[in-house]
C-alpha cells in the first residue's frame, strides 16, 4: 500500500514525484514507455524559464527523473490498464498497485487526421514526431499539417534537414504564437498553404503524394511529397478511467483549483486535464500543486 501512486512520468508526473518525495510520501510513479513523456518528441524547449536559447528536453527530463528518484520515489515501467477510483487500485498487466491517493498525469496523444492512407503508411512517410524521424528526410520534400505551436515549431525544426517544408493549415490564419509565425515567415524553406485540408495520403510501399483540398473553392490537387508530419492537436490518455471521472466533451479531466478530480483522493495534472495552457512549465506547476493537495488530503484523512 502506497501513500501515493502517480500514473504517468512526464513533466507533470515527475514534478509531482519530486514534491511527494520531499513530503516523504511513500510514492511510486508508473510510466508506460520511458520517463520524460511525450515532450521528448521535441528536441528543445525555448520557453522554459531560466534557459536563454532553450534547453534540451532530454537533459531537463533526465534531471527531473533523477531529482525524484534521489528522494526515494520509485519509477516503474508499466502501463496502467485500469484505475478503480473507489479502491484506488491501478491494475497493470502483471501487477496491481494500491494507494491512499492517486495522481493522474498521463498526458495526451497526437490526434490523427483520419484520412485514407494515414494508418497504412505510418512509419512509411506518415509521422507524428519530427524529432524522431526528421533526420530521415534530408533534402526531401515534406508536409506538416496543422497551424498550432507544435506544427510551426516542428516545421522550423524540419528545415534543418528537408529541402522544402510545406505547412498545410485548414484555416486562413495560424493559431501558433506570433513569435513562431515571425520565424516561419523568415524561413525561405517553408511554404505556407492556407485554407486547405488533406483528403487522402497515397503511396504503394511509401508515401508518394497527398491530396489537398482548398476549402474556399473546393478544388483538389495531388501534391507529391516524401513525408507528412501531423500536428493537429491531442487527445487525452484517459481511457483507463473511462466513465469514472468527470471530463469535458473531448475527454480531458475536469479538476478544481486544488487539482482534485470528481472522485475523493484522485488528482490530475498536466496535459490530461481540461485547461487553457498546455506547456511544460504549467505541467510542472500542476505536478507540484497535485502533490501538495495529495499530502493535505492524507493529513486530513
Ligand atoms: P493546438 O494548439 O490545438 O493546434 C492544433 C492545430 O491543428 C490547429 O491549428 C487546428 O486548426 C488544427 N487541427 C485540429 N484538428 C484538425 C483536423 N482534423 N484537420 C486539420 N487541422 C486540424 O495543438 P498543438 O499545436 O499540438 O499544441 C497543443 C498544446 O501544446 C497547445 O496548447 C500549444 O500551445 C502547446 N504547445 C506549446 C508549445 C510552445 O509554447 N513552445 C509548443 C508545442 C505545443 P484550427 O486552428 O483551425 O483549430
Amino acid at each position: 500500500m502506497y501513500d501515493l501512486v502517480i500514473i504517468g512520468g512526464g513533466p507533470a508526473g515527475l514534478t509531482a514525484g519530486l514534491y511527494a518525495g520531499r513530503y516523504r510520501l511513500n510514492t511510486i510513479i508508473l510510466e508506460k514507455l520511458y520517463p520524460g513523456g511525450r515532450i521528448l518528441m521535441t528536441e528543445t524547449i525555448e520557453n522554459f524559464p531560466g534557459f536563454v536559447g532553450g534547453v534540451s528536453t532530454r537533459d531537463l527530463m533526465s534531471r527531473l527523473e533523477e531529482q525524484a528518484k534521489e528522494l526515494g520515489v520509485a519509477v516503474e515501467l508499466t502501463e496502467a490498464l485500469e484505475l478503480d477510483c473507489k479502491s484506488k487500485t491501478v491494475n497493470c498487466e502483471h501487477k496491481a498497485y494500491q494507494a491512499n491517493t492517486v495522481i493522474i498525469a498521463t498526458g495526451a496523444s497526437p490526434r490523427k487526421l483520419g484520412v485514407r492512407g494515414e494508418d497504412e503508411l505510418i512509419g512509411r512517410g506518415v509521422s507524428y514526431c519530427a524529432t524522431c524521424d526528421g533526420p530521415l528526410y534530408k533534402d526531401k520534400k515534406v508536409v506538416v499539417v496543422g497551424g498550432g505551436n507544435a506544427a510551426i515549431e516542428e516545421a522550423l525544426y524540419l528545415t534543418r534537414f528537408a529541402k522544402s517544408v510545406n505547412v498545410i493549415h485548414r484555416r486562413g490564419e495560424l493559431r501558433a504564437s506570433k513569435i513562431l509565425q515571425e520565424k516561419l515567415k523568415e524561413n525561405k524553406k517553408i511554404n505556407l498553404i492556407l485554407s486547405s485540408t488533406i483528403t487522402e495520403i497515397s503511396g504503394a510501399s511509401r508515401i508518394e503524394s497527398i491530396k489537398i483540398k482548398n476549402v474556399e473553392n473546393n478544388r483538389e490537387q495531388v501534391f507529391p511529397c516524401d513525408g507528412i508530419f501531423i500536428y493537429i492537436g491531442n487527445e487525452p490518455n484517459t481511457t483507463f478511467v473511462k466513465n469514472q471521472l468527470e471530463t469535458d466533451e473531448q475527454g480531458f479531466l475536469i479538476t478544481n483549483q486544488e487539482l482534485e478530480t470528481s472522485k475523493d483522493g484522485i488528482f490530475a495534472c498536466g496535459d490530461c486535464r481540461s485547461k487553457s495552457l498546455y506547456q511544460v512549465i504549467t505541467a510542472c506547476g500542476e505536478g507540484a500543486i497535485a502533490a501538495d493537495s495529495a499530502q493535505r488530503y492524507l493529513l486530513n484523512k
